[in-house]
C-alpha cells in the first residue's frame, strides 16, 4: 500500500556524543520507494543519521518519522526498518536458508511460511537453490547477497544499509552496485544507502544527500549535485572541483564568484598558452592532466582519446597548453540554473 507521506522524515535531527556534535540539525524527507544516499567522508554524520532512523542511537533534539508516525523513542523491533551492515554479520554454523528465515524464527513465524520466504527471498537476491550451503563456502559478493536477503525476508518497509560493499573489491563493487539498484526496483522497498564513495552514490541513486560535518550540504538527483553544486565542498566531493575564484574568476570567467568547470568539459590544446602542465596520470581509458593556470588556479583535465600527432604522454609534463571550455559548462557554485 503507498501512501502520500514520506517513508522518512527527519526534523531538527540532532546528535551530540560529549563535546561531538556528529549531527548538527538536520531536516530530510525521503519518498516511498526511493532508492536514497547519504554521501560525505568519514566523520561526517551519516552512520549517527542511519542508526538513529533505526533507533540503535536516540537524538539529541528532533524527531524522527516513519510512514507519518513518531518513532522517535520506540526501540529498534518496533519499527518497520532492517539494517544491513558491511561485516555482514552472518551466523558461520547455520546453512544460508537458516540465516536468512532466522528473523521470522524469532517471530515465530510457522516452519513452512519461514521456508517459503526465505526461498523468495533468496530468489529475490538471485541466489535460488543455495540455501543448502554454509556462508564460508560463498564469495564476498554472494555473503553479501545473503545478508540482503536476510534483512529483506520481514519485508521491511525500510532498508538501511551502511556501506555494505565496503568489503568488495572494485570489480564485484561494480557489479553489486548494478544488481543492488535492479533488486532496490524488483522489491520496491525505500532504500536508504550509507557511502562515502561518490561514484557509488551517483550511479545507484535516485536521490543523494551530501554530508559536510554533520549537515546535509544538498540533497539532490545525482545530475543536479554533479552539474548544479550547492557548495565548493559538494563541488569537491562528487567531482573534481576545479574552482575558479578571485583573479583566476575574473580573468578567466569575467566576473567576481566562485566557479568550477569539470575535467571532461575542458580542452587541452599543445602550444603556446594559458597553463602549463604539472602531472600526467594514465589511467587506462581516461589519462588526466593537471594543469597550473598562470592566472592562478590549478585544473584537472579529463581526455578520453589522446589523437595521434600530438606529443607522447611523457612529453607532456612541463609543456605549455592552452585550456579552453566553453560558457554553458561553466558552473557558478551555489546558483542553480536549471531552476
Ligand atoms: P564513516 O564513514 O567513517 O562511518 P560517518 O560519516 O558515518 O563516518 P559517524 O560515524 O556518524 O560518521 O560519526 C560522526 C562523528 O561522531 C565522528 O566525529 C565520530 O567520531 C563521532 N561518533 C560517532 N559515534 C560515536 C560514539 N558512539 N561516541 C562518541 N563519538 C561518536
Amino acid at each position: 500500500m503507498s501512501t502520500t507521506e514520506p517513508a522518512i522524515a527527519l526534523s531538527g535531527l540532532r546528535k551530540t556524543f560529549g563535546a561531538v556534535e556528529a549531527v548538527a540539525g538536520i531536516d530530510l524527507e525521503i519518498a516511498d520507494g526511493e532508492f536514497f544516499s547519504m554521501l560525505g567522508p568519514s566523520g561526517s554524520g551519516k552512520t549517527t543519521v542511519l542508526r538513529m532512523i533505526a533507533g540503535f542511537e536516540l537524538p539529541t533534539a528532533g524527531t524522527v518519522w516513519l510512514s507519518g508516525r513518531d518513532v522517535t523513542r520506540q526501540a529498534p523491533y518496533e519499527r518497520d526498518v532492517n539494517t544491513v551492515f558491511q561485516d555482514y554479520a552472518l551466523f558461520p554454523h547455520l546453512s544460508v536458508l537458516e540465516n536468512v528465515e532466522y528473523g521470522l524464527k524469532v517471530r515465530k513465524v510457522a516452519r513452512r511460511e519461514r521456508r517459503a520466504r526465505a526461498e523468495a527471498a533468496l530468489e529475490s537476491v538471485r541466489l535460488p537453490g543455495f540455501g543448502g550451503r554454509k556462508p564460508s563456502a560463498m564469495s564476498g559478493g554472494q555473503r553479501q547477497r545473503v545478508a540482503l536477503a536476510r534483512a529483506l525476508v520481514n519485508r521491511p518497509r525500510v532498508l538501511l544499509l551502511d556501506e555494505p560493499l565496503g568489503a568488495l573489491d572494485l570489480k564485484l563493487r561494480e557489479q553489486m552496485q548494478v544488481e543492488l539498484k535492479q533488486i532496490q526496483r524488483d522489491v520496491g522497498i525505500t532504500f536508504v544507502f550509507v557511502t562515502h564513495d561518490q561514484d557509488e552514490a551517483l550511479t545507484m541513486s535516485d536521490r543523494v544527500a551530501v554530508f559536510d560535518s554533520g549537515r546535509i550540504a544538498q540533497v539532490g538527483t545525482p545530475e543536479e549535485v554533479y552539474e548544479h553544486p550547492a557548495t565548493p565542498f559538494v563541488a569537491g566531493f562528487v567531482g573534481t572541483s576545479n574552482l575558479l575564484r578571485g583573479d583566476a574568476a575574473r580573468q578567466l570567467i569575467g566576473r567576481e564568484g566562485t566557479f568550477s568547470v569539470r575535467p571532461e568539459k575542458i580542452e587541452l590544446t599543445e602550444g603556446a598558452g594559458n597553463g602549463t602542465v604539472a602531472e600526467v596520470i594514465y589511467a587506462g581509458p581516461v589519462t588526466r592532466f593537471v594543469v597550473d593556470l598562470d592566472a592562478g588556479a590549478r585544473m584537472v583535465v579529463v581526455e578520453q582519446n589522446r589523437r595521434t600527432g600530438k606529443s607522447t604522454l611523457s612529453q607532456m609534463r612541463g609543456k605549455r597548453v592552452q585550456l579552453t571550455w566553453q560558457d554553458e559548462h561553466v558552473i557558478e557554485i551555489g546558483v542553480n540554473h536549471a531552476s
